[in-house]
Formats: structure tokens, C-alpha cells, sequence
């Protein structure tokens, strides 16, 4: 049997960081099985439908390397699309299917016609909710003759179609993550499958489409659990094998809730926006409520692909931690391409009014300079702006007592002095040659380490501590270089 998973999105807005790991999780276990991953769209719930919602969670999913064999796709242009043998892949576009199997339903007495208004429903609901009973229809449609069904459908009575359970029936289903569950349809209601506007649940198409797409493994958020046994019911209904079942816990806040929009950053779209990269948000993702077997963090995606396995999936909720995500999206920058983080970086750059839209052509070497100088020092492409300041204007302001208590240690005239004569002996500063300034300073004048590098930094950024100064000379140029030290020799240094 091969393996064939489905990541099944309802487009209603954003992607939670939960589907992101839902939808890599199916895909991670397809790939280390050979198998396919198919992505389905369901859409039934009308009212929540979002537009621009399929497009944008495609985008996201293509972003975040997370490409399906099948399903629901957006092609070179934009469009929505759909590849694969078991389609369509959209549930809307599978009315007729639903139609022809809950006729099967309704003709082995399996479900049934429920006309109860939505007044009627209210009232029970109340009645119960005083007697202190859980909600749940009572039943009244249940055992409608057939000629009262017939009279009610011919005279246009709005009815929805339920799922008639047995009683006292024991519903029994293994949960690769959470082991043996059972449910008894006494605690269980009777289910809506087809509703008023003729559109099947979620419930039902689930389960259709699962079957017929040959779905052998859902794997979902654990929020479908109590939703299951349901689910396995139908299966039984229709006599067909239900595939394997497994709950993936939720992703928590440090609190230990579960992860909601009020707390900040929940969806891709926010971490892209932060200029966080896929291989570094994939890679932390995969990591809560998976653990590896050998005690690895950072993981390409062919590496995960390899290591992945269902069984070690954990059954508690796993916190989401913004410092672990940083660190290891910090070691995904420090090694990509500068050209790619410079265009990440730039509408930040633009947007903190450090550069203009005519400087991204003009000066772009200068930038590009700035975030190859910067990208050790950062967890996500916006923190850029943190610390960008250094590289713009002619002045040097040392904000620390440390850095100006530093200034006034014996060395610093002679350094400053050297620095002013050797930078301005060069063409050009560059990293090499920077470094060759340095280098003879010590070797000249006899100051070292801190002495000489902290010095130097102090006097041509202002900082005491940064990227590599070399390189920093680099980007800000011979001239201004040569403008900052004479600066601070005007006007630090007494
Ligand atoms: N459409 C459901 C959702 O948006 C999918 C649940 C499932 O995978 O069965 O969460």
C-alpha cells in the first residue's frame, strides 16, 4: 500500500503557524515514505469563506518549500489550478459526489431527513441546557415515516440530512500519536451531513473525499479528535476501511495555551513580513512536537525529509519559542546569498528612511555592503534597521561612558593619527586593505587587541562592539572614513 496524506485548508483567512507544521508534517511523512501528498481545498462552510484566501495560503505553502503532488495549485500566472487523478480537489466543485453517497446513506437507513426548524432546535437546546444535560438533538426526525418524508420534501420543507447513529454502540479507533480511543454514540449526537443550503459538512466530505482519494493516513490538528469517532462511524456506515488516524498536538504559548492571534505573530504571512527565511521557520517548526532521534537543531528540509517519522511525534503541546525560531533562523542568514538578503532587506531599509527608492539602483553596492557586514548579527531580516545607523553620516556619537571613557585611555592620539595618515595613503579602502592599516599600526606603534581594534571601532563607528571592521571600513568608503576620524580628532578628543 502506498502512502498518500492530504494537507485539507478551509479558506478562511490567514495560515496559522499550526497548518504550516500540519501541512509539513503531512509532507515530511509522504517524502520519507515515497509516498504522495495531495493538497485538497474545503470549502463548504460557505459563510467563512475569504477571498484571495486559497491564493495566499498556496503562496505561503510555495514560500515555505512545502510543494504538493497533487491537488489545488496556482500556475506560472497566478491561477488556481488543479493537478492529480482524484479530483476535482476543491469540495464545491463535488456537490453530485456527495449527493450519490448520502443517497446511499439515506437508502440503507444509515441517515436521515431532519426538518426541525431552527426555532425548534433553540428551544430543545435551552430546555436541556436548564435540566443540566449536554446539548444535543433529541431526535424528533429520527424515525419519520416514509410517506411523512415524502409529503414534507414535496411541500419544500427546508430540511438538513443527519447521520443516524445506533445506540450504545462502541466506536473504537487508534491514534498513531495518542494511542487506543474509544467513544460510545450515547455521548455522541446525531450528526448533520448534508445541510439546508444542500452543501455537504465538513464531516461528511471528509470522509467521502479521504475515501475516495485513498487517503491512507490523516494527519491533523488535535482539535479533530473529538471529531473522529464520527468520522470512523461513517466509514463503518459505508462499509469502507478507515484510514490511520493521527492528532497532532497544538502548538502552545509560553503560558501553555494555545497559540492565538491576540498574542502577536501567528501567522506565515507575519514571519515573512519579518523577513524571517522558509529554511529557518520550517526548520524550527518541524522541531515543536518532533524530536529527532539524534540530538540534531538544524535540519535542511531533504534532511528532515530523511529523518522525520510519526512515531516520534510527541502528545503534549509543544511551546512556541521565538528565541529557539531566532536562533536558528539567525544561522540560515549568517550563510545566505548577500544579493537575496539585500533585496529582503531594502523596503526595510526604505521604510526606516535609511535609504531612498533611488539609492536600491544608485547605491547599491553601499547596501549591499551594509547587510553582507550586518547578516551575523541577525535573526530576521528586519532587525536590520537595529543596527544599520552606523553606516550613515560623517559624525561619530559614542553612546556608551564605557566607549567614551575608552577615548581617553594614552594610546588613542597615536592611533587616531595613524589611522588619519595610512587610510589616507590608499585608493581605496577595502577589507584587505583595512586590514593591512591594522596590521601596521600594530606592528608600527606596538598597539594591540583591544587597544587597537576597539579603538579603531570606537573612533570610525562609535560602537564599541560590531560587525568586522574591516569590512565595515569597506562599506563606508575611504572619504568617510577619513571625515569620522577627523571629526572625533576636532571634536572627542582633548
Ligand atoms: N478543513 C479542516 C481544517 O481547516 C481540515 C481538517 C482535517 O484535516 O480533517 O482544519
Amino acid at each position: 500500500m502506498s502512502v498518500r496524506v492530504r494537507f485539507a485548508p478551509s479558506p478562511t483567512g490567514f495560515v496559522h503557524i499550526g497548518s504550516l507544521r500540519t501541512a509539513l508534517y503531512n509532507y515530511l511523512f509522504a517524502k520519507n515514505m515515497g509516498g504522495k501528498y495531495i493538497l485538497r481545498v474545503e470549502d463548504t462552510d460557505r459563510t467563512r469563506l475569504v477571498d484571495g484566501a486559497i491564493e495566499n495560503m498556496l503562496t505561503a505553502m510555495k514560500w515555505a518549500g512545502i510543494e504538493h503532488d497533487e491537488g489545488v495549485t496556482l500556475n506560472e500566472n497566478g491561477e488556481i489550478v488543479q493537478k492529480g487523478e482524484y479530483g476535482p480537489y476543491v469540495q464545491s466543485e463535488r456537490l453530485d459526489i456527495y449527493q450519490k453517497y448520502i443517497q446511499q446513506l439515506l437508502d440503507s437507513g444509515k441517515a436521515y431527513y431532519c426538518f426541525c426548524t431552527k426555532e425548534r432546535l433553540d428551544e430543545v437546546r435551552e430546555a436541556q441546557k436548564e435540566a443540566g444535560l449536554t446539548p444535543r438533538y433529541d431526535g424528533h426526525c429520527r424515525d419519520l415515516s416514509k410517506e411523512e418524508v415524502e409529503e414534507k420534501l414535496k411541500a419544500g420543507v427546508p430540511y438538513v440530512i443527519r447521520l443516524k447513529l445506533p445506540e450504545n454502540h462502541v466506536i473504537k479507533f487508534t491514534d498513531l500519536v495518542r494511542g487506543e480511543t474509544e467513544f460510545n454514540t450515547n455521548d455522541l449526537d446525531d450528526q448533520v451531513l448534508i445541510k439546508t443550503d444542500g452543501f455537504p459538512t465538513y464531516h461528511f466530505a471528509v470522509v467521502v473525499d479521504d475515501y475516495l482519494m485513498k487517503i491512507t493516513h490523516v494527519i491533523r490538528g488535535e482539535e479533530w479528535v473529538s471529531s473522529t469517532p464520527k468520522h470512523v462511524y461513517l466509514y463503518e456506515a459505508f462499509g469502507w476501511e478507515a484510514p490511520v488516524f493521527v492528532h497532532l498536538p497544538n502548538i502552545l504559548n509560553q503560558e501553555k495555551k494555545k497559540l492565538s492571534k491576540r498574542q502577536g505573530d501567528v501567522a506565515v504571512e507575519d514571519f515573512k513580513k519579518k523577513g524571517y527565511l522558509p529554511e529557518g521557520l520550517v526548520n524550527y517548526v518541524a522541531l515543536v512536537g518532533w524530536s529527532p532521534e539524534e540530538n540534531q537543531e538544524l535540519f535542511t528540509m531533504k534532511e528532515l525529509e530523511e529523518a522525520f517519522s510519526l512515531e516520534r511525534v510527541s502528545k503534549s503541546g509543544g511551546v512556541f519559542d521565538t528565541e529557539k525560531l531566532n536562533w536558528i533562523d539567525a544561522h540560515y542568514i549568517k550563510d545566505a546569498d548577500d544579493e537575496m538578503l539585500t533585496q529582503l532587506a531594502i523596503p526595510f531599509l526604505i521604510d526606516g528612511g535609511f535609504i531612498t527608492e533611488s539609492d536600491v539602483e544608485t547605491r547599491h553596492d553601499f547596501i549591499k555592503g551594509m547587510v553582507s557586514a550586518l547578516k551575523e548579527k541577525l535573526s530576521y531580516v528586519q532587525e536590520i534597521t537595529d543596527h544599520v545607523g552606523m553606516f550613515f553620516g560623517d559624525t561619530v556619537e559614542v553612546e556608551t561612558e564605557e566607549g567614551r571613557e575608552f577615548l581617553e585611555l594614552e594610546h588613542i592620539p597615536t592611533l587616531l593619527d595613524a589611522l588619519i595618515e595610512k587610510i589616507g595613503e590608499l585608493d581605496r579602502v577595502d577589507a584587505e586593505s583595512g586590514q593591512v592599516v591594522l596590521k601596521s599600526i600594530q606592528k608600527e606603534y606596538k598597539i594591540k587587541g583591544k587597544n587597537l581594534y576597539m579603538g579603531s571601532r570606537i573612533m570610525i563607528t562609535g560602537q564599541m562592539h560590531g560587525p568586522d571592521l574591516p569590512k565595515v571600513m569597506e562599506v563606508l568608503g575611504k572619504e568617510t572614513c577619513l571625515k569620522r576620524l577627523d571629526y572625533v580628532k576636532n571634536n572627542l578628543i582633548k
